[in-house]
């Protein structure tokens, strides 16, 4: 009988324990729901959804929207916001608007949730995988650079993969639960390498750059409001623009590319129907009149979940980087390298007591339609795959 593997392995089950009544200490404490992530209706969602009946204002048109529209606007300080049905339909779009054509590749991060990856899709383009670095989570822009200059040529206009000889046409980056990239780097090497900058901040409503709030930095930006996100409109999405021409042009071709006209329906253009809905705008107005709560409710969740876990060895909770003020949307436990392998036996004892955790995404090579993509050396998300567990993280209720 091996004894160092019974030492390892009865140290490794105390630490499972300890790590399970930390989190359960904590949600009891603050008396936060044991899912991974609810919505709290608790302001107007009732009083406006309820205005929407009485007026019939539910569809395409209606006050909210517009509301809505203005609210985003001066929440982030994006110039216009074009609400839509979904995050997912405003990267399509924002990369449309971007130029992003058939054939293009996309550089975006391998550790995404898959709507990023999907959209590159719909618009015919190629999903290009990128690393994390270990501090956001998040694309590692000193890494991407190094990659470029040694698979990329650019002639001064136009960036090709020197290998596939495709136009890389834009960068993603996706802020990882609310914690923000590094932007500033990712902003010099766009314009060095003439890509466009999208940024993928459906998880980063109320998170800031060096006090800017992230979806600003680029040429278009996009928020999602599905049932899990920080605020929820049932489901939506939003574009954040800077430039008010190219926002203008978004609305018209998420309308149906309809001119505007007393009667006539003249289309001139190939539009989409992906307006957001009356009725969820409404809901979305309510949830945003309470987002700085949510927002303190959920930064004293996490302060809680370090305290409680400050001394439980082999693991860490995410904390938002030094340059950057995080809505702490989704809270994570990464687990050191040398206990990754309990990843699986800390799920089950969390779920089993009641807990809901969930493992990160499955990288997005990882999955059958993106497993030829091109793609650089993954070695920080192949770890972080392996490592990461989210936890619990509604708003507080009791606040
Ligand atoms: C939620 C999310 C989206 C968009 O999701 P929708 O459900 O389409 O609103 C896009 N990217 C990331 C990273 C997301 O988490």
């Amino acid at each position: 009988m091996d004894i160092s593997q019974t030492n390892t392995l009865s140290k490794v089950s105390f630490s499972i324990e300890q790590t399970v009544a930390a989190i359960s200490g904590v949600l009891e404490q603050l008396d936060v729901p044991r899912t991974l992530h609810q919505p709290l209706f608790r302001g107007n969602e009732w009083k406006y959804l309820k205005d929407c009946l009485d007026t019939g204002w539910v569809s395409s048109v209606g006050s909210y929207v517009d509301r809505i529209e203005q609210m985003l606007a001066e929440y982030t300080g994006a110039k216009r916001v074009v609400a839509v049905v979904n995050g997912t339909a405003a990267l399509f779009i924002a990369m449309k608007l971007a130029g992003v054509e058939p054939g293009d590749e996309v550089l975006i991060p391998a550790l995404t949730f898959v709507a990023t990856a999907n959209a590159v899709a719909y618009c015919g383009a190629i999903p290009h995988l990128t690393d994390s670095e270990f501090e956001t989570l998040g694309m590692d822009p000193a890494k991407l650079e190094a990659y470029l200059a040694d698979i990329a040529q650019n002639d001064g206009e136009t960036t090709r993969n020197r290998f596939t000889g495709a136009r890389i046409k834009a960068v993603i980056p996706m802020h990882t639960f609310g914690h923000p990239v590094d932007l500033d780097p990712l902003v010099e090497l766009c314009k060095r390498w003439n890509l466009e900058l999208i940024e993928d901040a459906a998880e980063s409503l109320g998170s800031f750059y060096k006090r800017r709030h992230t979806g600003t930095f680029g040429r278009i930006g996009i928020l999602s409001f599905n049932g899990n996100k920080v605020v929820t409109t049932g489901g939506g999405g939003a574009l954040l623009f800077n430039n008010e021409a190219e926002a203008n042009f978004a609305k018209h071709l998420t309308t149906t590319a309809r001119r505007p006209h007393k009667w006539e329906y003249f289309h001139d253009m190939l539009g989409y129907n992906f307006r957001m809905p009356n009725l969820n705008a409404a809901l979305g107005c309510a949830q945003l009149e309470n987002l700085p709560d949510f927002l303190e409710s959920k930064r004293i969740l996490t302060m809680q979940y370090i305290e409680a876990l400050r001394n439980v060895p082999g693991l860490k909770i995410v904390k938002e980087p030094s340059f950057a003020h995080s809505n702490y949307w989704l809270n994570a436990l990464v687990l050191d390298e040398d206990v990754s392998s309990l990843r699986d036996a800390i799920l089950e004892a969390t779920n089993g007591s009641g807990i809901m955790t969930r493992p990160v995404w499955t990288l997005m090579h990882h999955l059958p339609m993106y497993k030829n993509c091109p793609r650089m050396d993954l070695s920080v998300a192949e770890s972080l795959e392996k490592r990461i567990v989210n936890i619990p993280s509604s708003a507080v209720l009791n606040f």
